[in-house]
């Protein structure tokens, strides 16, 4: 690094490094194009500090605890502490606070929970950057550049850090994120004045904008905070809110809820006062208990906790969710819109056949391993004798960027896996790249669907080599070469036939075309392509499938999802393909061109697209006419992505799904799900996890609406009819608190149902809780709203004193409750089946726990003091146990009846 002297030299260029020479800018950073040592990167980062951005401070500890002191059910905690103080009832008043504060502690741990598995997740979707280490190209955490290091972007790529261009190939770079220009700006190497704006800076990097086209090589000039981003402090925040629009409507019927609950309690109050002649102190403690038994006071804690934990199971499964909200729309979905190649194939390619005009070359050698040979009719095909054959391996060799390295006994890619499988086709030729070199690249973009380079040989010849999609490069044609070697008029009709041929074996088909460049000129452009190439031959490529995607589709198939493959390969590839993963089935197999597809008007499309699964020669701009056409017929698309073009798809479809290794950040960064994998069976695995966390969601609400239900119905019942309170406040606070601490977490940990993707989709505008969960929660809150309200009466009438009656009461409560947490653990399903005992630990935990904690309410003395408890015998127990027993069986054969008639219906 610089020292001393040195320094102020170097300070007035780095203040302005996009002002300087970028030999200037490597001498001020005391680096060079080679890149950094990992010694000196480290040495650096110690003394700079890591490049991230400084997090916003969180709210202080005092704040976050006091948040969860708003809620309406604390304020009618904190309202009846009041009036109980006012009534000198002093025991009441702590217990009641006490609860307060459990409560609001209660919450603050979920949501610490929540909020952690949230975090994890993100941490999982840290930032990379393709930086020279050592000399060689690596890849590591953004967070470890440092200034002097040289790195390396394409379109997609986040910008790491602000970095002095040293080079681009067409690059263009989105900067909205900082000066709000929406529209890409070039960049390039040479240098700007020393007063440029941020926005005119074109030979400079941004770090935090985003790679719209092309590709460049820049030196890292500030990192961190040093950054235009870090200065203006705009932070661009991954993790997630802890709200869905689920969470908001829960939390919407909770307030409204409350409301009703005040109202009802002001005429039980006036009804109490006026026809039954209850006292004061009596009519305070009944409204205080109804509304304290009213409130669904775990409901958003416990939604949240659902789905934050869902994420979590989820992200185990490889699927990590970057939007809270895909958990509940993954279960709706109807359509998987997949790419095909690394997604539905393992995207490990092997050149199986090459055709030129000149002959039929087979390809014999599995994977990227250089042991095979190049066949014609079984007998070994030598270059010298082939001039067709070399050509195409010379072009496929030359215009390629990848490289295989043998470690362990295994060889290795190092690059692209199409261009892997060109590369290593060219040393099983025999093919020598020595002694070329490149002068000049257009680099491949999946939208122009070639790549082609200018290189000079050994002895200053000079050609542009073009590989890439046949109809591009046929397009471009205008010639051929012949089996002699000699140029030859093109044959279209030829190399079409030979396509359909190659790409109905399933293979994946690339063409080699080539021009003389213009001469004097080091250059090349796109537009040097346009027209008149020669062109050489086409090679057909394995890429088997995974194994495991093609069951996955099967699975889809049976939850009723349907499963489309678009792809930028050709049309007979593509169904070849998908035909061998169960996508179609049959010979008249529909496809739909990207040519095609432009060509249709939106009528048309919208009728097509639900019945067409083959998108072939497509480019990432079809995608979000095939997402908007399958949605205007009411479709809940998911779509996948990897590259910047379908981040719009992406954020259109209601799932975005990007892929973790392959995907871009600009592609990440729109999608809801990112696959750690980029494997398709996990996408079907997420959508598993996506019902299975919304069937625990409504299971969760299904249980615990009743558990308010039936205590707010004892309570009401009573004052309604003048009758003794079956339940103090204070208990009905104890229920609550200890079914909520136990119960009610334990169907957040639920399996999924077997039958979870043997059902179709769930309709996404059907109401979390329908006519019949409605029927079902009044059904139950009768039940043990009935059973409390029987047995505290039946025990006063067999003479038993207020407390042990009481005390019967709250165990009905409680037991009650234990037994119709075993009815949802199932939702449709009988849970009369041994099942039921079985798949999850939390439910016995939570079932221990809940027992110990009443029986601490019965016979510990210090209760009967504080909560007015008293001791039962054996016979309460029994009377209790075998209610609940009958709650159980009772909401059994209501399932039993609504399945019936569902089945019936
Ligand atoms: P999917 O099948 O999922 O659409 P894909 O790999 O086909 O993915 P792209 O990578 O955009 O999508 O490739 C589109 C087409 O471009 C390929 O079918 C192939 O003909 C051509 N192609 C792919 N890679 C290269 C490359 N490195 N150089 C030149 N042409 C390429």
């Amino acid at each position: 690094m610089t020292q001393g002297g040195m320094r102020t030299d170097a300070g007035s260029v780095l203040d302005a490094p996009w002002a300087a020479e970028v030999d200037d800018v490597f001498a001020a950073l005391g680096a060079t194009g080679a890149g950094l040592t990992s010694g000196a990167a480290a040495a650096e980062l110690a003394r700079v500090g890591p490049n991230r951005l400084p997090t916003p401070p969180r709210a202080p500890l005092w704040r976050r605890v006091l948040s969860h002191f708003q809620d309406v059910l604390i304020y009618i905690l904190l309202a009846s502490a009041g009036l109980k103080a006012i009534l000198g009832d002093w025991i009441d008043f702590a217990i009641i606070l006490a609860v307060a504060v459990i409560n609001a502690a209660i919450g603050f741990i979920q949501e610490g929970r929540a909020e952690r598995a949230l975090q994890g997740i993100s941490e999982m979707l840290s930032v990379h950057a393709h930086v020279r280490r050592d000399g060689e190209w690596t890849t590591v955490d953004a967070e470890d550049l440092v200034p002097g290091d040289l790195v390396r972007v394409r379109s997609g790529d986040r910008v790491p850090a602000d970095a002095r261009l040293v080079d681009t190939v067409n690059l263009r770079v989105d900067e909205s994120a900082l000066t709000g220009e929406s529209l890409p700006a070039a960049k390039h190497a040479g240098t700007v004045a020393a007063d440029a704006g941020v926005g005119d800076r074109h030979d400079m990097l941004h770090s935090g904008t985003l790679v719209a086209a092309g590709t460049g090589e820049a030196v890292v000039v500030a990192t961190g905070p040093a950054t235009e981003i870090g200065r203006i402090s705009t932070l661009i925040s991954t993790v997630d809110a802890l709200e869905t629009p689920l969470t908001r409507t829960l939390a919407a019927f909770g307030k409204r809820l409350a409301l009703l609950i005040v109202a009802l309690a002001i005429v039980m109050v006036v009804i109490g006062k006026l026809v039954h002649d209850f006292t004061i102190p009596e009519l305070v403690s009944a409204a205080i208990g109804f509304a304290v038994a009213a409130v669904p006071e775990g409901l958003p804690a416990l939604v949240t906790i659902t789905l934050a934990l869902g994420v979590q199971q989820m992200a185990r499964r490889q699927a990590i969710t970057r939007k809270l909200t895909a958990v509940e729309t993954l279960g709706s979905v109807t359509t998987i819109c997949s790419d095909k190649t690394g997604t539905l194939t393992r995207n490990e390619m092997t050149a199986r056949s090459v055709r030129t005009r000149g002959g039929h070359y087979a390809v014999s050698g599995i994977g990227y391993g250089i042991d095979g040979d190049v066949t014609v009719d079984a007998a070994p095909a030598s270059l010298a004798d082939h001039p067709g054959l070399r050509a195409l391996v010379e072009t496929m060799s030359l215009c390629n960027d990848a490289r295989v390295v043998e470690a362990d006994g295994a060889w290795r890619l190092v690059g692209e896996p199409t261009e892997g499988a060109l590369h290593v086709l060219g040393v099983k030729a025999g093919f020598d790249p020595a002694g070329w070199r490149r002068a000049a690249v257009v680099p491949f973009e999946s939208a122009t669907k070639y790549m082609a380079t200018l290189d000079v040989g050994s002895d200053g010849s000079r050609a542009v080599h073009v590989k890439g999609a046949p109809d591009r490069l046929l397009a471009r044609s205008s010639s051929q070469l012949g089996p002699t070697g000699t140029t030859e008029p093109l044959d279209t009709a030829f190399w079409n036939d030979e396509i359909d041929r190659l790409g109905a074996q399933g293979l994946r088909v690339l063409a080699a075309a080539r021009t003389a460049p213009t001469a004097g000129r080091d250059s090349l452009e796109a537009s040097d392509l346009d027209t008149g190439l020669e062109f050489i031959g086409l090679v057909g490529i394995v890429d088997p499938p995974r194994p495991e995607a093609v069951e996955a589709i099967a699975a889809c198939h049976t939850a009723g999802i349907r499963v489309k493959m678009i792809t930028g390969d050709h049309a007979g590839t593509a169904v070849a393909i998908a035909r061998e993963m169960g996508i179609v089935r049959g010979d008249d197999v529909r496809v739909l061109t990207g040519e095609q597809l432009e060509a249709m008007g939106v009528e048309e499309l919208h009728d097509l697209a639900p019945v067409v699964d083959v998108y072939a020669r497509t480019s990432p701009e079809h995608k979000i006419r095939i997402v908007s056409a399958l949605q205007s017929r009411g479709e809940v698309v998911a779509m996948t992505g990897d590259g910047v073009n379908d981040a719009p798809a992406l954020t259109q479809a209601e799932v975005g799904v990007a892929m973790g290794i392959k995907g871009t950040d600009a592609t990440k960064e729109a999608a809801e799900v990112v696959l750690a994998d980029d494997n398709f069976a996990t996408i079907e695995r997420a959508v598993e996890e996506g019902r299975r966390i919304y069937d625990n969601l409504r299971k969760s609400i299904l249980f615990l609406l009743p558990t308010n239900g039936a205590q707010s119905l004892v309570i009401l019942v009573a004052v309604l009819f003048g009758l003794a309170l079956p339940l103090e406040p204070v208990q009905v606070l104890w229920v609550n608190m200890v079914t909520g601490v136990t119960l009610s977490l334990a169907l957040a940990n639920e399996g999924a149902e077997f039958d979870v993707m043997a059902r179709p989709p769930r309709d996404p505008r059907a109401p979390i809780l329908g006519a019949a969960a409605l029927r079902r929660i009044a059904l139950v809150s009768v039940l043990i709203g009935g059973a409390t309200l029987g047995v505290f009466y039946a025990e006063r009438a067999a003479g038993y004193d207020l407390a042990s009656a009481q005390t019967t009461a709250v165990t009905m409560l409680a037991l009650g409750q234990l037994a119709y947490l075993f009815n949802c653990r199932f939702l449709d399903r009988s849970s009369v089946t041994l099942d039921v005992l079985r798949g999850n630990r939390v439910v016995w935990w939570s079932t221990i726990a809940l027992v110990l904690l009443q029986l601490v309410f019965v016979y510990a003395p210090f209760m009967h003091t504080w909560f007015g408890s008293a001791a039962i015998g054996a016979r309460e127990w029994g009377i209790t146990l075998a209610l609940a027993v009958v709650i159980f069986l009772v909401v059994e054969a209501a399932k039993a009846i609504a399945r019936r008639a569902r089945r019936a219906g």
